[in-house]
């Protein structure tokens, strides 16, 4: 396995824009979002899961998963969020895995809203938090997504703290002001991620 990245942020934080500039310079990037609602598509054994721990009211009529509905579900109960992550999470690392096994790049990138929550940093050998202010959060999400304000706080409540995510990181990038500058940090780490590639083959 190429050396591997683990980038993460909190809402709004520019982890999307953090790695599509990295997709820009060739690197592959493995999405745990995008990981996460693939192994729940009809037809995965995690859909069938998630139907016997909770009933048939997960389902829509045409029987994929009713997401909007198991999310409010969760939302508030720590319960039910652990059973199906129960479910998920050890499916949707070992598909990370594979992808990652399969990376062709000097190195890659795993992106994941929760590298740190969901242990998926073991995974990787260095992490960088995209990092910027809650108020920069809340505007940029608020922008962003058809959500309010209340909404985004809410959803930035349930995250894990900055200053721990902070504490955990390898490298943090600040992402307060342009992207301009963004892109400058990430150039920076891009060359030292190049070199370290070049060290660990
Ligand atoms: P995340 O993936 O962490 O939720 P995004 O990368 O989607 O965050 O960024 C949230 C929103 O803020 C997007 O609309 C994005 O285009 C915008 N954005 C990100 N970084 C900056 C920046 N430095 N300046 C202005 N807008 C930004």
């Amino acid at each position: 396995m190429p050396l591997t990245i683990g980038l993460t942020g909190g809402i709004g934080s520019g982890k999307s824009t953090a790695s599509q500039w990295f997709e820009q310079q060739r690197i592959a990037v493995v999405d745990a979002d995008i990981v996460a609602r693939e192994v729940v598509q009809q037809g995965q054994p995690a859909l069938q899961e998630i139907e016997q721990a909770f009933g048939a009211w997960v389902l829509e009529k045409d029987g994929t998963l009713n997401r909007k509905a198991l999310r409010n579900h969760i939302f508030q109960n720590k319960e039910a969020r652990q059973v199906l992550e129960n479910i998920t999470h050890p499916k949707i690392r070992e598909s990370i895995i594979h992808q990652l096994q399969m990376i062709q790049s000097p190195y890659g990138i795993l992106v994941s809203p929760l590298l740190f929550e969901a242990q998926q940093d073991q995974l990787t050998q260095r992490t960088l938090l995209i990092d910027c202010s809650e108020a920069t959060q809340i505007s940029r999400a608020s922008q962003r997504d058809q959500q309010s304000i209340e909404q985004i706080k809410m959803i930035i409540a349930t995250q894990m703290p900055r200053t721990e995510k902070q504490k955990r990181a390898t490298d943090i990038v600040l992402n307060d002001t342009s992207q301009e500058l963004l892109f400058s940090q990430l150039r920076a780490l891009h060359l030292k991620y190049l070199a370290l590639s070049e060290v660990t083959e």
